[in-house]
């Protein structure tokens, strides 16, 4: 006979155990929501700080506009957000996180401690807490903004630990983390440093464009713009003949958010038409902007899917503005 288990609702620490498995699969994850978030309260400089990869140690200090002190513990409880309150706000979307699941996720599976203080305040506000549980509180003196850090990522769940990779390819992840998000943002001055030394640089600048060519250096890259059928497309990119196989230097968004997107990538390899090998991508970006209902971001739990209600009018603006590019510069 097998055994009678009781039903049993779930602790809170293993509910958010189990949803950190959604959102937090790496360190690169772990930047990824915090640069977001970061992004979010209005920061115009923002500095990431590894240790081992990120995975002895996380650090994103940013000068935004911080977390009240009697608001700060509160952040970190599931489904705490302040950026959207009802249902009909999920349409309208224009911050990055939304779900006030990010923050207890990641402290759910690692050491986290929390300094910010917001312009008003006198003082700041310190948080640390271990797997969840607040452990110690205070006030503190440090300026305008957040800094958080998260240590021992996965302590409390090892068979998460051992699907982590080297820390070398882990700290690369959390560089493309911060690509992803530094590129839609040229406005902010980004710093990386990996084990005390500084591994990227990106100044504010005032375009799009002037961050990529900071960022590939060596390439030519080519502009083009255009709107069609209610899409706009923006793409810079390297000549077909300097492609690279697979598209880990193509960056792709929708609307500000980074995505991953069959139909897109389709669109961008087949207006180049036969000057690309196959399984080769152009090197830099291309980015849509199209109205918040065409597509739905929440079907991914970090958001880099994403479900368009017409994929046919996204593969023909794709192919229609970059393929005129692609005429121009052959
Ligand atoms: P979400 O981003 O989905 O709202 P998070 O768990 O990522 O959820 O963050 C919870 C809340 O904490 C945010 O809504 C925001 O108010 C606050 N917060 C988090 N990080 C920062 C930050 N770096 N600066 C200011 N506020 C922050
Ligand atoms: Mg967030």
């Amino acid at each position: 006979m097998t055994g009678h288990n009781k039903i049993e609702v779930l602790t809170q620490l293993v509910a958010d155990q189990i949803a950190a498995g959604e959102v937090v699969e790496r360190p690169g994850s772990v930047v990824k929501e915090l640069i977001e978030n970061s992004l979010d309260a209005g920061a115009t400089r923002i500095h990431l700080d590894l240790k081992g990869g990120g995975i002895l140690r996380i650090r994103v200090v940013d000068d935004g506009r911080g977390l009240p002190a009697d608001q700060i513990s509160t952040a970190f409880l599931r489904h705490a957000t302040s950026k959207i309150t009802s249902l009909t706000d999920l349409d309208a979307i224009g911050t990055f996180g939304f779900r006030g699941e990010a923050l207890p996720s990641i402290a759910a599976v690692a050491k986290v401690t929390i300094r910010s203080r917001t312009a008003d305040a006198l003082a700041g506000r310190l948080l640390r807490l271990e797997g969840g549980a607040v452990v110690e509180e205070q006030e503190v003196g440090c300026p305008v903004g957040t800094d958080i850090e998260v240590s021992e990522l996965f302590y409390n769940t090892p068979a998460r630990l051992k699907f982590l990779k080297r820390q070398s390819t882990e700290a690369g992840h959390c560089s493309d983390a911060l690509l992803r998000l530094a590129l839609q943002h040229p406005e902010v001055d980004f710093k990386v440093t990996s084990d005390g030394r500084s591994t990227r640089q990106l100044p504010r600048v005032l375009k799009i464009e002037e961050r990529l060519a900071d960022l590939f250096r060596k390439e030519h890259l080519i502009r083009a713009e255009g709107g069609h059928g209610g899409i706009d497309v923006l793409a810079v990119l390297g000549p077909p003949e300097r492609a690279r196989a697979g598209a880990g230097s193509l960056y792709t968004y929708i609307n500000g958010r980074f995505v991953r997107d069959r139909t897109l990538l389709k669109a961008i390899t087949q207006a180049f038409g036969g000057t690309l090998e196959s399984g080769r991508y152009p090197v830099g970006l291309v980015a849509l902007t199209m109205p918040p209902g065409s597509f739905d971001v929440n079907v991914h739990p970090q958001k880099t899917e994403v479900r368009f209600v017409d994929p046919g009018a996204i593969y023909r603006a794709t192919v229609a503005v970059i393929g005129e590019m692609a005429a121009r510069a052959s």
